[in-house]
């Protein structure tokens, strides 16, 4: 895949949000409509593909690549949200990281049964996060057609904690 114009706007800032982090931050190519439009226009274009009927977006950069990609695509949103944030009747998923554990959550309505959703973040790191979003989805009994990322932090081998479902990523480091 060519280069797209996000790569050269993203910024990398060391040790945030703690030692040894290399953090990717993403709010340059917010900055930039065009980069933007490239972005969301791609990933779109993979929802399309893969016959996405809702578009799931992880809290909360997943919000700002997700609304723009259902709104493109006249599809609905549905947000995953962090322990607590979320108002309505909702189910929870518990999932390992470096050092304990984190909570993500989904409104009990927010996927219809068989409904196709493809589920999208601003980055893939160690796949955790994304793989407890697709079992929100799929404990509502939704199909998880594949996941967006504008960034992939491969050698992290986020693809392979995912499992066994189709990710589009945008930039490969
Ligand atoms: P993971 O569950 O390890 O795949 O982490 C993914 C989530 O953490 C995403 O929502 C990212 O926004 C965030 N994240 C993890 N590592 C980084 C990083 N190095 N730079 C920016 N965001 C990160």
């Amino acid at each position: 895949m060519p280069e797209i114009k996000a790569k050269s706007l993203i910024r990398d800032v060391p040790d945030f949000p703690k030692p040894g982090i290399l953090f990717k931050d993403i709010t340059p190519v917010l900055h930039d409509a065009a980069a933007m439009h490239e972005a969301v226009d791609l990933l779109a274009a993979d929802a399309r593909a893969k016959g996405a009927e809702v578009i799931v977006g992880i809290e909360s950069r997943g919000f700002v690549f997700g609304m723009p990609l259902a709104l493109q695509l006249n599809l609905p949103f549905a947000p995953v949200r962090k322990h607590g944030k979320l108002p309505y009747e909702r189910i929870s998923e518990e999932y390992a990281l470096e050092y304990g554990t984190n909570i993500v959550e989904m409104h009990i309505d927010a996927i219809e049964p068989g409904q196709k959703a493809y589920i999208v973040d601003d980055l893939l790191a160690t796949g955790g996060t994304a793989r407890a979003a697709a079992r929100l989805v799929e404990r509502q009994n939704g199909i998880v057609v594949g996941f967006g990322f504008l960034v992939e932090l491969s050698f992290l081998n986020g693809r392979t904690a995912i499992g066994d479902y189709p990710v589009c990523a945008l930039i490969e480091y």
